[in-house]
């Protein structure tokens, strides 16, 4: 035997490599690498340092990127190239190199994965094929059975298709064919039978299509159109290629044809047989990927085709596989969130508004990311509703929460804490025992520390689960609140049905009870059923003193929103709890039960506050939400509406009212002053009357504030 190089046994020796592998690389005349899974190099051979000007050492433990390889045009990357090898175990094709130099080089390539345990690929660089080698290369590229172009050939024009049809703007349209039933007919007449059919339907396909038709038909006659490539990809799946097609119909009209092809009897050994197919159909430029992926997706497409009951086409949708593949790649995201600590819980106060008693904290899920920061549950809750992570995030909230009730209780701090439940946690049957195995971990937790919020919408799936899952966890002294009430349609019936001790009013009816009275009687109309039904109810969003204020009016002591904290951190809770002081206006309108009819006074307020917020607004640069009459006249305003109508009737004759009138006036001397010196961009003038307007403001309420307290002892 011929002595091997020194420098390949060296190397040969270092990596270990099968004797037979390093007899062949020796031997070859190719220039020829060895990879490993990572397509680091690990061998390369004497042809290779020769080709490259790399000596082996310059390349042993580099990436195969070292020589900057480029594939025969932009279409594929070597990243793509490595996931064909990956999925395929080859790729062969055109390829520049650059050697040492930096001089490139086209070459052909042949890269095989070993067909051992070691994960190792091979990658053979040589001369690319002249006019009469080109036979044994397109042998290797046709299927013996059928005389079809095989998967290889195929992926071969695919990328050529797509490259022209970056070029003309068509379309390229990939149908993968499945007969159906094929395993049935292999095993009931034999292999040799099934072969004789597979290549009878091949003939049939390549039959239809215009191999030798060289002569380029106008795109607009659709329907003399047929097909370019027919390969066979697998055991019974055969690829249809139609390159520059004009449009989707015409992809319509072959899919037609070839489901009737495929379905014309067969006679074989004298027998009649019939089959069908299942198509799964794809379309380039819609589906905007490389050639593998195109395949795959048409893969899955004939997939579709087959549980949508066979004999039919489908057609890949390319939005929805983006939306699938972005939800799971969330999901992937997610999974390592929990698992890394990245998920945190943050936590709202919830206060009794006429006491200024704190009565609990909401636990609110925030995922930390690493690189877009504090990202709010909105952004990935709703798409991982469906999945088991939703689950185990919910358990992970309940221990988390848990945690943080006995750690702020050995600071001495008493607090509550809801935690909010997807419907499919709520729904699960073992939802009561992971309940109390949770809480058998926190012996000392107080009775009612732990709420779970569930949503009316999940409760209502399954009124009869829920019915009981709340009971068994009250027996357990777990409070149940229903969140978001009002948005899940649920009837009288439901909530007589499910027994939560605790309505939480959706904000988005809290949000404008004060400008808008359909919002004001819904409310009106939700504290009502909760007192009928003995249910304790929480107002959500509560963002202004004003409409707590109306809360407690309405029956609605409870309340929760950005007007009295919004969600922290916990770290944070405690301080805050020390700080908080109720707002005054609850404690002044709390005392008393003040008639419906005094409700305009305390909108008045709020109407004078939001018109000058808007004037300060427009001085930042937004647009002037004010028209010229409620700008301008004292009497067009919502506040002066009110002044010279309503309130003038009741409260015309007190000294407190009437002395409102002037410096109202004066306000709307001083706003239009103001609007007119931004427009003419006299900026610092503009913000110093600004700062006098503010002043006026302070003055207005605290006459306000005089006039509601008259008004208030008056009862
Ligand atoms: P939710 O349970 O109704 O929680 C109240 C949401 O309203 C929170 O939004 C809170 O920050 C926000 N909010 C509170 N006060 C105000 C206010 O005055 N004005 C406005 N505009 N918004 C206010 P967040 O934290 O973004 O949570 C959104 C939703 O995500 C929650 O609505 C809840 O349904 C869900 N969620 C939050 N954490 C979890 C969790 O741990 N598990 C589950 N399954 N869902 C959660
Ligand atoms: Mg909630
Ligand atoms: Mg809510």
């Amino acid at each position: 035997m011929e002595k091997l190089p020194t420098d390949t046994l060296d190397l040969a020796q270092s990596h270990r490599l099968p004797p037979l592998l390093t007899g062949l690389l020796s031997c070859s005349h190719d220039a020829v690498a060895i990879a490993d899974a990572d397509f680091r190099i690990c061998q390369v051979n004497r042809p290779f340092t020769e080709l490259t000007g790399y000596s082996s050492d310059e390349t042993t433990g580099h990436d195969i990127d070292l020589i900057r390889p480029m594939f025969q045009d932009d279409e594929v990357s070597l990243t793509e190239v490595r996931q064909i090898i990956h999925s395929l175990g080859q790729w062969s094709g055109q390829v520049q190199i650059a050697n040492k130099k930096g001089d490139r080089q086209l070459l052909a390539l042949n890269a095989v994965a070993v067909p051992d345990d070691s994960c190792r690929f091979i990658f053979a660089f040589s001369r690319p094929p002249a006019p009469s080698v080109v036979e044994p290369y397109w042998l290797a590229h046709i299927d013996p059975l059928t005389d079809l172009p095989n998967r290889i050939l195929l992926l071969d024009r695919l990328q050529q298709a797509i490259a022209q049809a970056k070029r003309s703007g068509l379309l390229v349209g990939v149908i993968l064919i499945d007969l159906d039933n094929f395993k049935a007919i292999n095993n009931y007449h034999g292999y040799p039978f099934g072969d004789r059919l597979l290549h009878k339907i091949a003939q049939r396909l390549s039959l239809s299509s215009r191999a030798d038709d060289t002569v380029a038909r106008p795109a607009t006659i659709a329907y003399e159109r047929s097909w370019d490539t027919v390969a066979r990809v697998g055991g019974d799946e055969f690829v249809v290629l139609m390159t520059e097609l004009p449009n989707m119909d015409t992809l319509e009209n072959v899919t037609n044809r070839i489901l009737n092809l495929a379905a014309l009897p067969c006679e074989i050994d004298g027998q009649q047989i019939s089959i069908t197919a299942s198509l799964g159909v794809t379309v380039y430029p819609f589906d905007a990927v490389n050639s593998a992926t195109l395949l795959r997706h048409a893969d899955q497409a004939m997939y579709q085709a087959k549980e949508l009951g066979r004999n039919r086409y489908h057609l890949f949708d390319a939005e929805h596989d983006q939306r699938a593949h972005t939800r799971r790649q969330l999901l992937e995201q997610l999974r390592l969130a929990l698992a890394h600590d990245q998920l945190t819980l943050h936590y709202q106060p919830k206060v009794n508004l006429r006491n200024g008693r704190i009565i609990g904290v909401e636990a609110l899920l925030r995922w930390n990311h690493p690189e877009r920061g504090l990202v709010m549950p909105g952004e990935f809750l709703p798409h991982i509703e469906d999945d088991e992570l939703i689950v185990e995030i919910g358990k992970w909230a309940t221990r988390r929460a848990l945690d943080q009730i006995m750690h702020w209780q050995a600071e001495g701090l008493e607090l509550g804490v809801s935690v909010n439940i997807a419907a499919r946690q709520l729904l699960r049957d073992d939802f009561v025992d992971c309940a109390s195995r949770a809480l058998a971990d926190y012996p000392d937790l107080p009775t009612g520390a732990l709420e779970f919020e569930i949503l009316e919408s999940s409760a209502i799936i399954n009124t009869a689960h829920v019915h009981d899952v709340i009971k068994r966890c009250e027996a357990l002294g777990i409070r149940f609140s229903l969140d978001d009430f009002g948005t899940g349609y649920a009837s009288l019936t439901y909530l007589k049905e499910i027994p939560a001790e605790i309505l939480k009013i959706d904000q988005s009816f809290i949000r404008d009870i004060l400008d808008n009275s359909d919002d004001l009687a819904l409310v009106e109309g939700i504290i009502g059923l909760a007192s009928a039904f003995r249910r304790v109810v929480v107002a959500e969003g509560v963002e202004t003193a004003e409409q707590g204020v109306l809360l407690m009016r309405l029956g609605c002591d409870l309340a929760q929103g950005y007007g009295i904290a919004r969600p922290m951190a916990a770290e944070l809770i405690p301080a805050w709890v020390a700080a908080f002081r109720p707002d005054p206006q609850w404690a002044l309108w709390a005392d008393c039960r003040w008639e419906m009819a005094d409700f305009p006074l305390l909108v008045a307020q709020y109407d004078h506050l939001k018109w000058v917020h808007r004037i300060a607004m427009s001085l930042e640069g937004a647009s002037l939400q004010l028209t010229e009459a409620e700008l301008t006249d004292d009497h067009q305003c919502r506040f002066g509406n009110w002044y010279y109508g309503q309130g003038m009737v009741r409260y015309g004759h007190m000294q407190e009212f009437q002395a409102l009138e002037t410096i109202h006036q004066a306000v709307h001397r001083l706003g239009p002053e103001i609007v007119r010196l931004h427009q003419t961009n006299q900026m610092a003038e503009a913000h110093r009357l600004m700062h006098d307007l503010l002043a006026m403001k302070d003055r207005i309420l605290n006459k306000l504030g005089r006039l509601q307290t008259a008004v208030i002892k008056k009862h």
